[in-house]
This record gives structure tokens, C-alpha cells and sequence, in this order.
């Protein structure tokens, strides 16, 4: 039998991990599936993802800077695709485009059982409030979070995320420098650390034993994970997130929820492979 076509699309997409961790996952599963990189132009998402579709492409995950064009362009979306207002993972279900958002399930996932840390009870503190932060909100609340606090540069961004979500629990929006005690977990959803910044928060943000998780990966330490180790706080950064959030579309493509831990590890030892050479 044919293997069924996915595919990641994305411009640049040349450096994306996801077709390494899907072959991982599907070699591990026993999925008969291919899944390669697509290159869009920037104009050309919708045409370079249909054309897929119509040569019978399954299923797609999608990258920087298609999240909100194929949260457009999809027939249904799930509650958490809505939520996000972004979409990275798409579903063709009898010639149906399904939009889902996993990366806010792929960050709870990677804190609770990556980090080991249970959110349920747990103050949360999220600096950002940019495509990522707005989509981990809903599955940070859903974890049973005491209280999830939002700080961004533009406080109206953050004041505007807080406002959207107050039906769902308990969300706050804070100036950096209103920002008052200490946070079980502080989430780095900034892009901040791509150009080597740190937000600006104090370290009496970090309570004792707190978890800082930076979204950023492939840059392990970043500066805000090196200012926090330095204030006394475990710390983690995306590559996790990467593989959970990669395997809750694989989890919407096939019903088989794969094993990370493996992947995990082998994305990790390769990264150390690279920075040494
Ligand atoms: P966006 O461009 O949508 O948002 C950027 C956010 O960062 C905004 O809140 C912006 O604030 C803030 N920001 C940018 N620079 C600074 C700075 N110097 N100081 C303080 N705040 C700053 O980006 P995304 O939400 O898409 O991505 C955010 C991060 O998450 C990136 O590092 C990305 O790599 C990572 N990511 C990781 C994933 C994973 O699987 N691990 C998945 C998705 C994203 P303002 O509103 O004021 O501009």
C-alpha cells in the first residue's frame, strides 16, 4: 500500500525538525505514512496547500508564517483552533479541512510530564502575548491553573488576551514592573530570546523551587533561563514543547498517540552534537 502523504508547509521550512520527529513517530508506531517539507512562497500558501490536498495529502502541519492564513482558509476548526485564532496542524477529513491548534497542548504536556511539574493549583505567570502565548492560554486554564497572569510589552495586548479569556478561569494582565510575588511557573512566550533579550522581569518573580520555561529552543541556555537558573529556578525550553505539540497532530492524524520520550531524546543529543562542532 501507498503511505499516506503529510507534510510540514512553511517559508523558511528547510530547518523545521517535524519531518524527523513524524518519522520517528511513525516508525515507532508501525504507521505507514510518508511526510515531507513544503515550501510555499509567501503569497502561496493557499495554492501550494491545496495542491496537496488534491494529490491526496492528509494531513499538514503548518509553520511561521501560515498560523493565521490556515485558520482562515479551514472548513472546522476546534474549540482550541478558535481559541488561538491560529492554526498549526491540518486534518483532511473526506475532502474537509479540520484547523487544529496543538501547541498550547504540546506546552502543558512538556511542563507536566517533560518537567514533571502538575499545574493544577499552581500560579502561573506568561510574559508575552504574541501567536504562542494567545494559544497556550486556553489549555494553561484548562489544566486546573490557580492563577494564570499575563505580562507583554503592549499591555493592551496582554489587558485584551485577559479580557477574551475571563470566561475560562482565572487571568489576570500585569505591567512587568506591577508584577508582585512569586510564581510557580514562568513561561517565556516572548520572542525575546531570539535576539538574545531578556523581558523585563524582576527575579523576585521566581518562588522558590519555580519552573522558567522559555518557548525558544535550539539556543539552549537563553538569556532568560540563564537569569533565571541564577535566581533559583529549574529550567526548560521549547524542544519539547516542539515534540508534544508534533505529537498531538500526529495523535489527530492516525488515533495513535506516540511516545516522546525516545524523540525527545534524540532531538536533545543531536542538538548537543551541534553546538559542539
Ligand atoms: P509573536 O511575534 O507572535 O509574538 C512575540 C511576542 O514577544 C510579543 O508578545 C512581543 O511583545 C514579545 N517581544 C518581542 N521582543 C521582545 C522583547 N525584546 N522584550 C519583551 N517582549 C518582546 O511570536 P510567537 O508568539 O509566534 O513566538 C514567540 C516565541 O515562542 C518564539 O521564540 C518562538 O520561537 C517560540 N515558539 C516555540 C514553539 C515550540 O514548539 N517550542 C511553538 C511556537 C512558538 P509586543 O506585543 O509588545 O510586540
Amino acid at each position: 500500500n501507498a503511505p499516506d502523504r503529510y507534510a510540514v508547509i512553511g517559508h523558511p521550512v528547510a530547518h523545521s525538525k517535524s519531518p524527523q520527529i513524524h518519522a520517528a513517530f511513525a516508525g515507532q508506531t508501525g504507521q505507514n505514512l510518508a511526510y515531507e517539507r513544503l515550501l510555499a512562497p509567501l503569497d502561496g500558501f493557499v495554492t501550494v496547500m491545496r495542491g496537496f490536498v488534491a494529490q491526496g495529502g492528509k494531513g499538514l502541519s503548518v509553520t511561521v508564517p501560515f498560523k493565521l492564513e490556515a485558520h482562515g482558509l479551514a472548513d472546522m476548526l476546534t474549540a482550541r483552533a478558535r481559541a488561538a485564532g491560529a492554526v498549526n496542524a491540518l486534518h483532511i477529513v473526506d475532502g474537509r479541512i479540520v484547523g487544529d491548534n496543538t501547541d498550547g497542548a504540546g506546552l502543558v504536556r512538556d511542563i507536566e510530564h517533560g518537567a514533571g511539574v502538575a499545574l493544577e493549583g499552581k500560579k502561573v505567570l506568561m510574559l508575552g502575548a504574541g501567536g504562542a502565548a494567545r494559544g497556550a492560554v486556553l489549555p494553561l486554564l484548562q489544566a486546573g491553573t490557580a492563577s494564570l497572569t499575563i505580562a507583554n510589552r503592549t499591555a493592551a495586548k496582554a489587558a485584551g488576551l485577559a479580557a477574551g479569556f475571563a470566561a475560562h478561569g482565572n487571568i489576570l494582565a500585569r505591567d512587568f514592573h506591577a508584577l508582585q510575588g512569586g510564581f510557580d511557573v514562568v513561561i517565556n512566550a516572548t520572542s525575546a530570546s531570539m535576539d538574545d533579550q531578556l523581558p523585563p522581569v524582576r527575579p523576585d518573580v521566581f518562588a522558590s523551587g519555580a519552573l522558567a520555561y522559555d518557548m525558544m529552543y535550539g539556543r539552549e541556555p537563553t538569556v532568560f533561563m540563564r537569569f533565571a537558573a541564577e535566581h533559583g529556578a529549574d529550567t526548560r525550553d521549547g524542544l519539547g514543547m516542539l515534540v508534544e505539540q508534533a505529537a498531538e497532530a500526529f495523535l489527530l492524524w492516525r488515533a495513535v498517540r506516540p511516545d516522546t520520550a525516545p524523540v525527545y531524546a534524540a532531538l536533545r543529543a543531536g542538538d548537543q552534537c551541534t553546538s559542539r562542532q
